[in-house]
């Protein structure tokens, strides 16, 4: 598929790379404040994470172990339902430790909120959650979010480590998927 293409199927861009980029070392610096003296470790969640870890991770100006988990919420409807299934374990034991859980997008909250009660179950010493984007009209349940970049509307966006059947996670800008892609 030629880059021609790809910018057909989007219908439009909804968050620049350099957007991005600005808004992850503006959190860096607020997260460097709060944890000023403690550990922290990363968590991301596989796969859409990626790319908000490497920049995020790249701004903070201390050590910052990295971990990846992978989930998959299952069940009949192509919507999270909620019910996780753990794809990909942790290789760190999270006890005594301040977690930060970095995230490509809450929609529903309901992946977040069990990953959220898992971590707590494991005896983590605090956990905050860093999300690059999220939907408030989309959500099921209260996440609190300490660290969000943008906050946009429903419509699906890929880019920027953000799928669709795969595809479009290499795109630098975060865009709303034309519909015609997926009718
Ligand atoms: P939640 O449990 O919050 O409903 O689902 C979160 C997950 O659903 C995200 O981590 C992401 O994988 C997927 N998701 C939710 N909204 C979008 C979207 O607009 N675009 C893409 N590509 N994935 C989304
Ligand atoms: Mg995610
Ligand atoms: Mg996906």
């Amino acid at each position: 598929m030629r880059a021609a293409e790809i910018q057909d199927d989007l219908a439009q861009i909804l968050v620049t790379e350099e957007e991005i980029i600005a808004k992850l070392d503006e959190l860096a610096t607020r997260v460097a404040a709060d944890y000023e003296g403690k550990e922290i470790i990363l968590v991301g969640v596989l796969k859409g994470a990626v790319m908000v870890m490497a920049d995020f991770a790249r701004a903070l100006p201390f050590h910052a172990p990295m971990d990846w988990m992978a989930v998959s919420s299952y069940g009949a409807s192509t919507k999270s339902s909620g019910v996780v299934q753990i794809r990909k374990d942790l290789d760190t034991d999270l006890n005594g430790k301040h977690v930060l859980i970095v995230e490509d997008i809450i929609d529903s909250g309901l992946t977040l909120s069990w990953l959220l009660e898992n971590f707590e179950s494991r005896g983590a010493e605090s956990i905050e959650v860093l999300a690059l984007l999220r939907k408030p009209e989309a959500a099921k349940v209260v996440i609190d979010c300490k660290y969000v970049g943008f906050d946009i509307p429903t419509d699906f966006v890929v880019g920027y480590g953000l799928d669709y059947d795969e595809r479009y996670r290499n795109l630098r800008d975060v865009a709303v998927l034309a519909p015609h892609v997926y009718s």
